[in-house]
């Protein structure tokens, strides 16, 4: 596969085709039904996945991908995380996973990124490899180009 062009193409978690402009991409994810410790039902937010439009389902939430990125798509991805000092609650939203989140946040943010992590278990155990590399540069632009290059056949 070609180097996609980053934070402008991305890969549709439906049909596994490429978005070929983020105007054409949407965010969508689902509310999860949820049983608490007290057996209190709860709807969690969750499931976030980049969809083409036409490969959303008529019961999914959305937002358009372009919302999600830049300062807007920060804005969104911190009131997900916390609601902020202004209301009464000062909560974060109730989401299923923090990591699923903030996967979401590197796609949308980091070059690269969403191509990348689909070579990410290819990478793993290729560990002599990755081994000599400074792990707080590990979603650098330099390496997960280089994690494309090296695995995206
Ligand atoms: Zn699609």
């Amino acid at each position: 596969m070609t180097t996609l062009n980053p934070l402008e193409e991305f890969i549709c978690d439906s049909c596994g085709g490429i978005i070929e402009k983020k105007e054409d991409g949407y965010v969508v994810w689902d509310l999860i039904e949820n049983s608490s410790q007290k057996g209190k039902k709860e709807s969690l937010q969750g499931n976030f996945r980049i969809q083409h439009r036409e490969c959303q389902q008529i019961l999914d939430y959305s937002s358009s991908l372009t919302e999600f990125m830049g300062i807007e798509g920060t804005r969104q991805f911190l009131d997900f995380l916390d609601e902020g000092e202004i209301f009464k609650h000062g909560l974060a939203s109730e989401i299923s996973s923090i990591r699923e989140l903030v996967v979401l946040h590197r796609r949308t943010h980091l070059p690269y990124y969403d191509q990348a992590r689909h070579y990410f278990e290819k990478a793993k155990k290729d560990i002599e490899y990755w081994e000599d590399m400074d792990s707080d540069n590990l979603y650098s632009e330099d390496i997960l180009r280089q994690i494309i290059e090296k695995y995206g056949v």
